[in-house]
């Protein structure tokens, strides 16, 4: 990965990011309970969370055709820590940061990648799920912790901050590529 297309990520609003190996990913099956717990409200509402995302196998088999994951961050400035609406704020621009990021590395390093975000999806009003297929397939991001992994463990690994200090709120993203 070259110094121009990382020098970029950061004009896009990328905080911090780490390339690892991906067998350095800490795929943990309490991530994905964690998810069923739903104490995101997500569970179960879009293609990009479990169950819907696919089995903690699939997702791990998925990542694991790639040879190394840029883990990146995003981090917001809150009020105070219960400025759930500045965290919300945050959320939306992390998605918004990521998306241009998969897309200036599909433009400078072509299709043969796959990207996780945060959270659920958002970008249609109402999810297709579980009724019919999704409508933007290509488009969708599912989150980092859906496909099992430990983002406090992973953001150690890449070498990147998982917190930023008091009144802040950071979000990761990955990209697997070869
Ligand atoms: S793009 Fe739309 S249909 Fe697809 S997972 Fe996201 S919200 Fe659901």
């Amino acid at each position: 990965m070259n110094n121009e297309f990382l020098e970029k990520i950061k004009e896009l609003g990328v905080h911090e990011y780490g390339i690892i190996p991906v067998e350095n990913v800490p795929f943990e099956h309490e991530v994905r309970e964690m998810c069923a717990a739903n104490r995101c409200g997500s569970y179960a509402k879009t293609w990009c969370c479990p169950p819907g995302c696919g089995t903690e196998e699939e997702c791990r088999e998925k990542c694991m055709k790639y040879k190394n994951v840029l883990v990146f961050s995003t981090k917001g400035d809150l009020e105070d820590s219960f400025d759930f609406e500045g965290m919300t704020e945050a959320m939306v621009r992390h998605k918004a940061v990521s998306k241009k990021v998969r897309l200036l590395f599909k433009e400078t390093f072509g299709d043969d990648f796959f990207a996780l975000s945060s959270e659920g999806c958002g970008n249609c009003e109402k999810c297709t799920y579980p009724d019919a297929p999704c409508r933007f397939p290509d488009d969708m991001m599912p989150s980092v912790e859906s496909y099992g992994i430990m983002v406090y463990k992973e953001a150690a690994a890449a070498g990147i901050h998982y917190i930023n200090g008091a009144n802040t709120v950071t979000y990761f993203s990955n990209i697997f590529f070869k």
